[in-house]
């Protein structure tokens, strides 16, 4: 899939002022300064759709965006910034968690993972929750620009090790991806378009 519009549509914070309009929905999120703005503009081939920003925790709204006049890609605020707290519930706001439980329209949620890390506890957290509240959801494993392709193998391997020795039956879908170098952008949008078309 190219992508030949992607418009502005709403910032909120609440799931009730989403765009009535129903279109396929996938959401991105992931832990501040993740990559996610970055990914965002360079899989919609766009300089500034989402703004990057070098301060983590700036996002802190819903944003809609309409591509191609067929879907909508949110994007959602990151999550773990300067935020402690005993529970789950805690971390993660309630228009986010409202948003992936109450949003018919949502059709895969896009978890966005730093591949240079070691499987970090809140991602887990958040995948665990996503998982129990039965939202589909694929990996976009970041910045592969800034390593080894062996090494990234390695700390994806890592991430499956934890997951599945959990509750989970099979490693969702993932992708390998840099903003810097554009790898996984074709993947991404096909991964979409597919399921658009199915
Ligand atoms: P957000 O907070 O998740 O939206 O993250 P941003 O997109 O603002 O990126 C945070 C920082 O990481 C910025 O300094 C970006 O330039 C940098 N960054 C994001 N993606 C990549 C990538 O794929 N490769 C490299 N080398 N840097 C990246």
């Amino acid at each position: 899939m190219k992508v030949n519009k992607a418009e502005f549509i709403i910032s909120n914070s609440d799931v009730k002022k989403c765009p009535a309009e129903i279109l396929p929905e996938y959401a991105f999120i992931g832990r501040s300064n993740v990559g996610k703005s970055s990914l965002i503009n360079m899989l919609t081939g766009r300089k500034a759709l989402a703004k990057v920003s070098g301060k983590p925790g700036k996002t802190q709204l819903i944003n809609h965006f309409k591509i191609n006049d067929n879907w909508f890609l949110v994007d959602l605020p990151g999550y773990g910034y300067a935020k402690v707290s005993k529970s789950t519930k805690g971390i993660f706001q309630k228009f986010i968690t409202e948003y992936f439980e109450k949003r018919e329209q949502l059709v895969c949620g896009f978890v966005l993972i730093d591949v240079r890390l070691e499987p970090q506890k809140i991602d887990v957290e958040f995948m665990s929750y996503l998982g129990n509240a039965g939202v589909p959801f694929c990996i976009i494993f970041t910045k592969a620009d800034k390593l080894t392709k062996s090494k990234a193998m390695q700390n994806i391997a890592a991430y499956k090790k934890v997951l599945l020795a959990g509750d989970w039956e099979e490693f969702p879908t993932y992708f390998l991806t840099s903003s810097a170098s554009g790898e996984g952008q074709d993947e991404v949008l096909q991964f979409i378009n597919d399921v658009n078309t199915d």
